[in-house]
C-alpha cells in the first residue's frame, strides 16, 4: 500500500478520506494523498490553483486536471465542500465540509469560517417556522478583511 511520507503526522480527517476511498476502492496515488492532505488540513478553503501550486513541489508532473478530478471525487464522498462563486473561482474547505456560514473578503478573496454560536439555533428555529426539514444551507457574508482595510 501506497503510503503518505513518514514525517508527517496523519491526522483523523485525512485518515477518514483515504479509508473512504479505500473502501470504495479508488485508488490511493501518492499525488492523491497529497491533494487529500492539502484538503483536509487547509483552512483557507483552497482554490483547485492554489492546491495545484502546492502538489506541483512535489509531484512537477501533476497536472490541474489530475486535481480537479481528485476534488471532484473527494466532493462526491461527501468530504469537501464547494465554494462555488459566479465567476468561476471556486474554493474548498476539505477542513469542515459539513455546511456552515463563511466571510469572505471582496478584494483579497481570504475566506474565514466564523465563530458563529447562534447558527444552529437559527437553523432549528427556521425548521421549526416553516416545517421544513433542512438539509443544507449557504450563508455567506461579504466584506473588506482588517489587512486589506489598513492598506487603504
Ligand atoms: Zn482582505
Ligand atoms: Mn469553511
Amino acid at each position: 500500500m501506497p503510503k503518505a511520507t513518514a514525517e508527517i503526522e496523519t491526522p483523523d480527517r485525512l485518515e477518514h478520506i483515504i479509508s473512504k476511498l479505500k473502501e470504495r476502492e479508488f485508488r490511493i496515488t501518492p499525488q492523491r494523498i497529497a491533494v487529500l492532505k492539502i484538503l483536509a488540513e487547509s483552512q483557507e478553503h483552497p482554490s483547485a490553483e492554489t492546491i495545484y501550486e502546492k502538489v506541483k513541489k512535489d509531484f512537477p508532473t501533476t497536472s490541474l486536471a489530475t486535481i480537479y478530478k481528485t476534488v471532484t471525487l473527494a466532493k462526491a464522498l461527501g468530504e469537501v465542500m464547494e465554494l462555488g462563486f459566479s465567476d468561476g473561482s471556486n474554493r474548498y474547505d476539505g477542513y469542515n465540509p459539513s455546511p456552515h456560514p463563511h466571510l469572505i473578503c471582496v478584494q483579497c478573496k481570504k475566506i474565514l469560517d466564523p465563530d458563529l454560536k447562534d447558527f444552529q439555533e437559527m437553523t432549528r428555529k427556521i425548521a421549526k417556522d416553516s416545517g421544513f426539514e433542512i438539509v443544507n444551507h449557504r450563508l455567506d457574508f461579504f466584506g473588506v478583511c482588517p489587512e486589506c482595510r489598513n492598506i487603504k
